[in-house]
């Protein structure tokens, strides 16, 4: 039977804005020694734009935002639908391209008038991209915390976007607290290394790592478990759900997908990332009781 001091603590994280999906959890999360954070939409808000657009063909401006923008119109991904609201905005028509592949934490490919595209990081689009990302200010473009994308029409590259997301405002105030109670804090995220240290380093996170795809991200869960005692991980994606099962406490931001809300232990209500110092506080005010 559940204790009156677990009864207590899950009804006032519910006064509070998290859900506790069980006793348990609240026991891990009072001895939590690391956290995971996914970076876009739960450090970031989730939502990039468009801030560069260099296409490296003279006089192919607006064809390579056409083709580029058709071919992004059939992903989900937050950055091919930036990348489709700027085509809009510089008024481009959107002709019809064939064959187009979702690459999950890599980008897209499809045909236009028998020429094979591809749209996403440097190791996706070729080798070519590592030279060009020299050359082309697309190292200085990351520096800023610019996620950049590459395009590549039979294998040539041809442009490059550069797409900037916005740090939550309360993200650097929720990991200082965190800091403070000692927990180490590392950020996974499957951008490229220039991008996700300038993020890591605005957040203070302790540690991240970089180019991380969706089945790393549990076996980084798991090597942290090696490490440390309680492990949490906190993310709102599809691809953060296996890292989600895998950690000791599994933390989805509110406003996450259905699959990261399900999985998880803990949620919290309204994406609200300090939340996650309220939920240890009152796990650990429940184990003095106890
Ligand atoms: P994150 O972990 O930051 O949420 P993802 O794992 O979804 O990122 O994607 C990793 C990287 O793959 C992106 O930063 C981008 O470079 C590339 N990518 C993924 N999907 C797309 C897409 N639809 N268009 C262009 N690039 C993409
Ligand atoms: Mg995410």
């Amino acid at each position: 039977s559940i204790m009156p001091a677990t009864l207590s603590a899950i009804s006032k994280g519910a006064r509070q804005g998290i859900l506790f999906k069980g006793g348990v959890h609240l026991e891990h999360l009072s001895h939590l020694k690391a956290i995971a954070f996914d970076k876009t939409g739960t450090l970031t808000r989730g939502e990039p734009e468009v801030t560069d657009f260099l296409p490296l063909e003279s006089g192919m401006k607006h064809s390579i935002l056409s083709v580029v923008s058709s071919i992004e119109n059939e992903s989900n991904h937050p950055l091919a639908q930036a990348i489709v609201s700027y085509a809009k905005k510089n008024d481009c028509s959107f002709p019809s391209v064939e064959n187009v592949k979702d690459h999950s934490g890599m980008g897209v490919s499809g045909q236009y008038d028998n020429e094979e595209w591809k749209v996403g990081k440097a190791d996706f689009v070729g080798k070519e991209a590592a030279t060009s990302y020299k050359d082309n200010h697309a190292e200085v473009l990351a520096s800023e915390g610019k996620t950049v994308i590459f395009v590549a029409k039979n294998e040539r590259i041809v442009g490059l976007f550069a797409l900037k997301d916005t740090v939550r405002n309360e993200a650097k105030a929720a990991i200082s607290t965190l800091r403070a109670y000692g927990i180490y804090t590392i950020m996974l995220t499957g951008d490229n290394d220039r991008t996700a240290k300038a993020i890591a380093e605005e957040v203070g996170m302790d540690n991240y790592i970089a180019e991380c795809m969706p089945d790393q991200k549990l076996q980084e869960i798991k090597t942290l478990k090696d490490h440390f005692s309680h492990v949490a991980m906190i993310g709102d994606g599809i691809n953060d759900a296996p890292a989600l099962a895998e950690a000791d406490v599994g933390v989805a931001m509110g406003e996450g997908t259905d699959v990261a809300l399900e999985t998880a232990d803990v949620v919290l209500m309204k994406n609200d990332l300090p939340k996650i110092g309220e939920a240890i506080q009152v796990s650990q005010k429940m184990n003095k009781i106890i």
